[in-house]
Parts: C-alpha cells; structure tokens; sequence
C-alpha cells in the first residue's frame, strides 16, 4: 500500500477542501535509522493539514499506511515515571465511573506495551489489550499482560465477545487520533460494549494545539486534530454521545472524553455543554481562527531557526534533549541537520545509537550529555521541560543554557 491523499472527509465524507498549513515533505517521525541506514532513501510523505467545512474536523491531507508507522513502534509507554502515574489514577477513576461494580472486563485499544491493561487488572478487573505492534504485543503477553496483535476491527471484537463478553470499559488513550477509519471504530466500540459500558477516548486537544501553539504534535501518525464538535457529530452517527470531558495534562493538554450508547444511564456533564458552547463562541467552528495558526507557525518556526543560526555564527555547540515523534516534526519542518544539532539525548534504549528521522543527527543516552556538554540544549521533549532542566541543574550551574522550542521560543539560562 502507498500513501493516499485524502479527498472526502474522515468523519462526514464531504469533499475535502486545500490545506490550511502546510509543514513539508518528510520523513516519518517515528522512522529511526540505524547507522548503516544512512544513506538509503528514506520514505517520505508531505505533512500537511486541512479542515473540513462541513463537520469541521481538521486533518491530515495524506494518508501514510499503518502497517508502515505501526509494525515496529518504538514508543514505549512505561518509560516515563509520567505516564506510569497518569495511567495508574485512569484506571482507578473508570473503576469508579462503571455503572457494574463486579467483574468487569476492561478492553485497551492500542494498548502499547500493556501498561493500562497490568493497571486495569491491578483495580481487580478482566483487561484484555489490542495492540496492532509485535513487538509490543508480543513483549506484554511474556509479561502476562493479554494482548491480541491485530487491529482493532470487527474480526478482533469478536474474538474477544466470544472468549470475555462485552467490554464495560474500552480505553483508547492517542489512539483516536491516529486511526484513518474513525467510522468504523465506532460502529466496533459500540459493538463491543456492554449497554451501561463506557467508551473512554484520549486524544491532543485541537483548541490547546492553537492556543498554544503546539503544531509539533502534527506528524503522520495524527491523522485527526480533534475538538469536541466534530467529535460529538461523528459519534451522533453511530448512536453514540459524550457525557463527560476532562482535560488531562499528558501531551501538553489532551482530552479525556467519556462515551456511552445514546440515551444509556451516565447524565451529560455541565463540562461538556460549556466545553462545545465555547469551541462555537470562540471561533473554533469557523476558518479564519486556523488561517491565523498557520500563520503564526510560520513565524516560530522563523525565529527558532534565526536563533540557531545566529549562535552556530557564533561559534556555539547545540543539542537536542528528547527524541520524541513531536521533535522530529519540528526538526524537519526547520531542516535542522547535524550541521546545527551535533546530538539529540534520550532515555529510550530502543532509540538510542540510531540516527533521527530526516534529519539523520544521532540519538544518544542522557550521560551523552554529561561528558560531551553544549553550549545549548533545545528540550525537543517540551512537555517535561521543568522535570529535565530540574534532572539537568548541574549543567544548568555550568553556564548550560536551554531552549524551550514552544509555544514561542524561549532561553531558559
Ligand atoms: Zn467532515
């Protein structure tokens, strides 16, 4: 399969209007090289987002195939001490919200290394996680975590009917967000659950991504940049609704929204009518708001790579803290090269001694940095800046000065 560009809308099927942004042709994010990769061509799609007029979702204008982003994923959800946390205290609440108190079957989509399905059955209950990457799957279900290795479709919701009943929890936490078929997820989930089951969907906040300017967390992989309007539209069509909305702090501001089947027994929270009146009053249901986005990318994206030219002018030594998917958006969007950045550090082992997508500069561990210290540190993982500058003091009391890349620019010394 090739990549495609989309025409008609992933929610509403309406013919998809030009793009709104457009960031570039570029290598896939998550696509690290190893060393002898080096000079192969690498796979490349243009990286662009446009919004439909009629429902009002924005999203990518191509379509790169999952099996080409999915079958090796590298991103691990236990690395951080972070997401541990957040998923342990998900668990425990959608325990609590469950209309059923006894012998529930939670059901992760997208359940990466099984870290929120080993939480799910630490609350007591059956979890089951669906997880299309092998080498995910297969690493949780040695640890004793159950884990189908398929996509989440029809086929995959009738084996698990079939060996557990229905679902009273089904979780899928970035995963919304990263499926081309949206429409059938839904008819799947709706599916699966149980008549008083809930549908719990966390996904990047369209609204926080403009207002905070966060268009590093465009990359292939986000194929929808979601607000709650759209959402509650595409859900409508298959009998489904939103009766509550958080806003979580994972990812630099995402939503968690809690659904259930049309009418069931959950009130719709005060939160989620206030939450879609203000995306209408605020003019997130409109163009111009997205026009004025663009531009304003534009324009960080100048003054990010004026800043990094202005200090290799003056002789200075620049690396990167994180190699997350984001950060290699805004490595390429910027076309920094080892040139610019001598090395990016990061904790993940499976990254590590590899080369960054695009922009081929290597990825090395944390003590990288200790030994080998630069004038300047661009935290590309922005969304735990203050727990890195914090790990990194020591630097920091060496004269070190760092760069918070978003929403603006800024040297942090
Ligand atoms: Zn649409």
């Amino acid at each position: 399969m090739e990549q495609y560009k989309k025409i008609a809308c992933r929610y509403c099927d309406a013919k998809l209007p030009n793009a709104i942004l457009e960031l570039g042709s570029m290598a896939l994010a998550n696509s690290f090289l190893t060393k002898d990769q080096e000079n192969e061509k690498e796979f490349e799609c243009p990286l662009s987002i446009t919004r439909c007029t009629n429902c009002g979702l924005v999203q990518l204008t191509h379509v790169v195939p999952a099996d080409l982003m999915f079958s090796n994923y590298l991103y691990v959800s236990s690395t951080t001490a972070t997401f541990r946390k957040h998923f342990a205290d998900y668990a425990r609440s959608m325990k609590e919200k469950s209309i059923k108190k006894e012998n529930l079957l939670a059901v992760d989509i997208g359940s990466n290394d099984g870290l929120l399905v080993s939480c799910f059955i630490n609350e007591g209950m059956k979890a089951v996680g669906v997880e299309p990457a092998k080498n995910l799957s297969d690493d949780a279900n040695k640890r004793g975590i159950e884990t189908i290795n398929h996509y989440f479709d029809e086929n995959t919701v009738q084996q698990i009917i079939k060996k557990h009943g229905k679902a009273d929890i089904i979780t899928a936490n970035n995963v919304f967000a990263h499926i081309d078929n949206s429409q059938s997820v839904c008819k799947n989930a709706f599916d699966l659950m149980s008549d008083d089951g809930i549908f719990v969907i966390e996904f990047p906040y369209l609204v926080t991504m403009v207002d905070e300017m966060l268009f590093d967390m465009i990359y292939h992989e986000h194929l929808s940049f979601i607000a709650l309007t759209p959402l509650k539209f595409l859900l409508a069509r298959f009998k489904l609704e939103i009766f509550d909305v958080d806003i979580v702090s994972s990812h630099g501001g995402s939503l968690r929204v809690q659904i259930q089947k049309m009418g069931s027994k959950h009130p719709i929270s005060k939160r989620v009518v206030d939450m879609l009146k203000s995306e209408q009053s605020r003019g997130f249901n409109d163009q111009p708001i997205y026009l004025d986005f663009a531009e304003k990318v534009y324009h960080v994206k100048n003054k990010l790579v004026g800043f990094v030219d202005q200090a290799k002018k003056e002789g200075k030594t620049i690396s990167g803290y994180g190699a997350p998917a984001k950060g290699n958006t805004l490595i390429n969007f910027c076309k920094f090269t080892p040139l610019k950045i001598d090395y990016i550090v990061d904790d993940n082992p499976l990254k590590q001694n590899m080369l960054s997508p695009g922009a081929k500069i290597p990825v090395v561990p944390s003590s990288y940095l200790n030994d080998h210290p630069t004038d300047y540190v661009i935290i590309f993982a922005w969304n735990f800046a203050k727990e890195i500058i914090e790990k990194l003091q020591h630097l920091k009391n060496k004269g070190v000065k760092f760069i918070v890349p978003l929403p603006e620019p800024t040297i942090v010394s």
